[in-house]
């Protein structure tokens, strides 16, 4: 079957699983005013989340995102003809990663901060780069993202179509990120995207004190952690890094190149570190802090990060590499898991050294050469075993809000809102739905393609 026809038959079956949608055409008499939220993604999963809001004869999309199989998957086709508008809440690709595909008519705008467009052009890029003609999309279809952005400022509020309003909340994740709320019928639903209520070094936290709402889509990807004290982590962080330097080692960070990079600049910055010992920075992270010196609305403390990038030393190629680890010094670079990247190239000139440190900054999902090095002091790189003598330290820097943060943030919404939780593991998922209506609140985990009446 063509990609087209099953395309075609997905949407078809997408209107006949909703008898509202035939009753609205068949009988215009019995049109009654009703939205509908449908779950197209991220439900019991972290990735490919997406959103799709039916009001009338118009509609809009809230993130439409991938999630890394093999090959690469995405939210279900809806119908593009009712589109008004398509609203982005961060650049992270399991929110982002099918974007171009839901910009295909030109008169359809994206609604994001500056910041989100930017970085999501980028990581599109390197995503098209690695997948090597498996996406569904084409390279030429990624400049929509910039073509059609109408970019949209933390508070600001636009219409949409006849039915829409939209209003972008901060929600602290990474710069840019942003809660979405969308108005229609007298209703009002906000997505909250990925969150962290906490302020950090590079993000504001996410926007206190929410309007009123009426339903609330909610993360819960820690819904079952705790994350230890902000400022513990950073001094141990600080702590590590100063050791292996005065003892002479070299510090290797892998680290995520949009948000965590920038983190560790930061907070090696509000440090004497600096001033003694150098810098580098590899692979993606460069461009990032590129793009965000351009934007310094979205950073907690802009002079800091433009100083930081500005000391930082860019990493060009090999012997860039090699001379790095010979001087000595801190390190940065992708991936954040020791997943691939340069930091294989660091990793593999590093490890036999006691002195090193290779220092892990975000969690460390099972099954990644990250958690294995924790967990064993060993680690299968490319097709070798490695023995590490290098220190192996976690500092982990937590950019979503935990258990508790979640369930602060979520009850003081005004409104008595009914929540649905999406983006987590399904026992997360579960968690927080049960938590929620512990104390006292309506809360549902919905399955893909579930639509509710809102
Ligand atoms: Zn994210």
């Amino acid at each position: 079957m063509s990609h087209l026809l099953k395309q075609q038959i997905e949407i078809l079956d997408f209107h006949l699983r909703k008898p509202f949608l035939a009753t609205e055409h068949g009988h215009p008499s019995e049109y009654k005013r009703m939205t509908m939220l449908t779950f197209l993604g991220s439900c019991r999963e972290i990735g490919r989340s997406g959103f799709f809001i039916e009001e009338g004869k118009e509609s809009v999309i809230v993130d439409y995102g991938v999630k890394f199989l093999n090959p690469p998957a995405f939210p279900p086709p809806v119908p593009l003809d009712t589109l008004q508008g398509v609203a982005l809440t961060h650049a992270h690709l399991d929110h982002s990663g099918g974007i171009p595909m839901v910009l295909s008519d030109p008169d359809v705008s994206l609604f994001c901060t500056p910041a989100t467009r930017d970085l999501t052009v980028l990581l599109l890029r390197d995503m098209d780069k690695i997948s090597r003609g498996r996406l569904p999309f084409s390279r030429n279809e990624i400049p929509r993202v910039k073509r059609q952005c109408q970019p949209t400022a933390y508070e600001e509020t636009v219409p949409l179509g006849h039915n829409f309003e939209l209003t972008l909340f901060n929600a602290g994740h990474i710069p840019g990120s942003a809660m979405v709320s969308v108005r229609c019928n007298g209703k009002r639903i906000l997505f909250t995207g990925d969150f962290n209520a906490i302020e950090s070094r590079l993000n504001m936290g996410a926007r206190k004190n929410l309007p009123k709402h009426d339903v609330v889509v909610t993360e819960s990807t820690y819904a079952r952690r705790m994350n230890p004290n902000r400022e513990e982590i950073e001094i141990d962080l600080v702590d590590t890094v100063t050791e292996t330097l005065e003892r002479g080692g070299t510090v290797l960070i892998p680290a995520f190149a949009v948000g965590r990079s920038q983190e560790i600049m930061c907070i090696l910055e509000a440090s004497d570190i600096p001033r003694k010992y150098p810098i580098y920075v590899d692979g993606m992270a460069r461009k990032v802090n590129d793009i965000l010196v351009k934007h310094p609305e979205y950073i907690a403390s802009p002079q800091a990060f433009s100083r930081a990038v500005k000391r930082s030393h860019r990493i060009h190629d090999n012997r860039d590499r090699q001379r790095a680890v010979k001087k000595g010094g801190i390190i940065i670079s992708p991936a954040g898991m020791l997943k691939g990247g340069a930091s294989h190239l660091y990793f593999k000139m590093l490890y036999d050294n006691p002195k090193n440190a290779i220092i892990l900054v975000s969690f460390q999902i099972p099954g990644t050469p990250g958690a294995e090095l924790l967990a064993t002091n060993k680690v299968t790189v490319g097709n070798r075993d490695f023995e590490v003598d290098a220190e192996v330290k976690i500092h982990h820097l937590s950019s979503h809000s935990d258990s508790r943060g979640l369930l602060d943030l979520l009850k003081k919404i005004p409104g008595d809102p009914e929540f649905y939780v999406v983006h987590g593991e399904s026992e997360s998922c579960d968690a927080l739905a049960e938590k929620l209506k512990k104390s006292g609140r309506r809360a549902h985990v919905p399955e893909v393609s579930e639509s509710f009446e809102i």
